[in-house]
């Protein structure tokens, strides 16, 4: 079913920091915003997890500093004018946004100063933390300084399914003719089941990354990476989409359900060792424990496969020299409450995906190739991260293309392109739509998320990727006609991405022979 059309001067897809900040800087400046995200909750986002920190200039520190340890990360395939960008503007970002403007009160040490933690890869102590839960209070805080500007509406349970533009979406034939532009999006509402049309002048994408699309992931279920879906069917360019980055230190419990145990705890000395109480990080030479997290991240693979066990153990109880339960309060509860007392034994670990180092190829503004279209954070590439991200960098890029996007915005304030809204079609239904059959669902997300993992996950081979492209273009046959025929409903929308997005890493893995940062391949 299709109804009603809503009109603002921005629609913005997504809450978590990206989204919030655009949002933020586009109301200072008086745009009239809606905001959606396809959650209950308006906080249910990849930010809210981040637990390790933000990414500052410490005391001792220089943007140069910074700028040579992205590089390193990121196997020297960064867009150096965005890593020179990030490094330039993250103390004045993080100071004059998250401290001062939106309040929030970063941990300190017993001398009142701001603690700058330290995480693997860093040169530098230089990340800030509200204790281990500081995605929590940032998104919090932007979501409680959002709800103060009545030009700003937030509509939660709406997923946006498609973006709109044209000439796809036109009657017009004449519209062939012009330069392609997006106009905003169709947008079901997940309650009602209505699909409605949102026209605005610009269209941010905040919609966050796709961890999920694994088998093992410290991403939430929802994190399929609609956005890179939605921007590869409207024709925008995409990037980067071989470098899923694997996140080292994963809970191993089976009732967890992809807790992440934090870098920092590392950086606070924790030592990975193999389950008979080997450490085996000694080879890696440099940095040891606190190398790049894709290195680390196949030593204990390689480790795992070697012991043939199912994990490793990472030991901070030896080793560290913090109050364990003061630093890590959220780790050590959670963690206590899978039965592992972490100031006395050492964490069950395991690998998971983690983070998407592509995606819509963006500016430094936050820009995509496609006319009235943005992207910014985890949704994005800006070329900040290259081939593998530098820890605690993610929430940094959301925050500096968020607020720069949504500075933008204010500025250019035209039409995107020339249309008449009476020659946009109305969202296309099927006349007798069926209900989804949800163990369909169920089985075809298990298919993905172990293609995934088994063939396109921390070690990739050529063989690997072409088996892993034939058996998911094959379900995308299926899945394509079981979305075309069904009751439109979140679920199938979500099946629908994940599977475009799966197919999108698949392909970039397989036609980029080379290995670099967290694309790794032994053929
Ligand atoms: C466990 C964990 C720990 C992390 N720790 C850190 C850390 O310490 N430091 C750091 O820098 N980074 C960390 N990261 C990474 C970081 O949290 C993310 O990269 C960042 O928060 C992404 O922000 P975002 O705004 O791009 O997307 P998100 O915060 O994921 O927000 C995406 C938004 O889009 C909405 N959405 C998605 N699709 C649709 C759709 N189709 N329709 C409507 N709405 C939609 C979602 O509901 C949500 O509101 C961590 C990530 C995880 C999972």
């Amino acid at each position: 079913m299709s109804d009603g059309r809503l009109h603002a001067d921005v629609l913005i897809i997504g809450c978590g920091i990206g989204g919030a900040a655009t949002a933020l800087a586009a109301a200072k400046a008086g745009l009239d915003i809606i905001v959606i995200t396809k959650s209950h909750d308006l906080e249910e986002s990849n930010t809210r997890y981040a637990q390790g920190g933000i990414v500052s200039l410490g005391p001792d520190d220089a943007p140069d500093l910074l700028k040579k340890d992205i590089f390193r990360a990121g196997d020297g395939i960064n867009n150096p004018e965005a890593v020179n960008l990030i490094a330039t503007e993250c103390k004045a970002m993080v100071e004059g946004v998250l401290i001062n403007e939106i309040g929030i009160k970063f941990s300190r040490n017993a001398a009142g100063e701001l603690d700058y933690a330290q995480e693997g890869g860093h040169s530098r102590r230089r990340i800030l933390h509200v204790d281990d839960t500081t995605g929590k209070s940032i998104e919090n805080a932007f979501v409680a300084a959002l709800r103060k500007y009545p030009n700003i509406r937030l509509l939660t349970d709406h997923t946006a399914v498609d973006l709109l533009t044209v000439p796809h979406h036109s009657k017009d034939a004449q519209a062939y003719y012009r330069e392609p532009a997006c106009l905003g999006a169709y947008v079901l509402e997940n309650r009602s089941k209505v699909v409605r049309t949102i026209f605005a002048g610009r269209t941010v994408l905040a919609t966050g990354g796709c961890g999920a699309v694994f088998l093992n992931t410290c991403n939430p279920s929802t994190a399929v990476g609609s956005g890179y879906a939605m921007a590869m069917r409207s024709g925008a360019r995409i990037a980067n989409m071989e470098y899923i980055q694997f996140h080292p230190t994963v809970l191993y419990h089976r009732d967890s359900d992809g807790f992440l145990i934090s870098e920092a705890v590392r950086g606070e000395g924790a030592r990975l060792k193999s389950v008979d109480g080997r450490t085996f990080m000694d080879k890696l030479g440099g940095l040891k424990d606190l190398a790049p997290r894709d290195e680390v991240s196949r030593a204990i693979y390689e480790e795992m496969i070697l012991t043939n066990e199912t994990h490793v153990l990472l030991d901070l109880a030896s080793y560290t020299k913090v109050d364990i339960k003061t630093r890590f309060p959220n780790i050590y509860a959670t963690c206590l409450k899978y039965g592992i007392d972490i100031t006395k034994e050492p964490i069950p670990v395991v690998p998971a995906a983690h983070y998407c180092c592509g995606g819509v190829l963006v500016d430094l503004w936050g820009k995509t190739s496609l006319r009235g279209l943005y992207a910014v954070g985890e949704a994005s590439c800006t070329g900040v991260h290259g081939a593998n991200r530098l820890a605690s960098t993610s929430l940094l890029e959301g925050l500096v293309w968020g607020i720069r996007a949504g500075q933008r915005l204010a500025e250019d304030r035209s039409r995107p392109a020339e249309y008449n809204e009476d020659d946009i079609h109305e969202w296309y239904a099927p006349a007798h739509p069926e209900e989804v059959d949800p163990a369909l669902i169920n089985q075809d997300w298990l298919t993905i998320r172990s293609t995934m993992w088994n063939y396109a996950g921390l070690v990739r081979t050529s063989k690997r990727l072409e088996r892993a492209k034939a058996d998911l273009e094959y379900l995308e046959h299926r899945i394509d006609k079981f979305y075309r025929e069904a009751i439109l409903d979140p679920d199938i929308i979500r099946l629908r991405y994940g599977l475009q997005v799966a197919l999108m890493i698949v392909r970039a893995a397989f036609a980029n022979p080379v290995s670099a940062g967290a694309h790794y391949r032994i053929d």
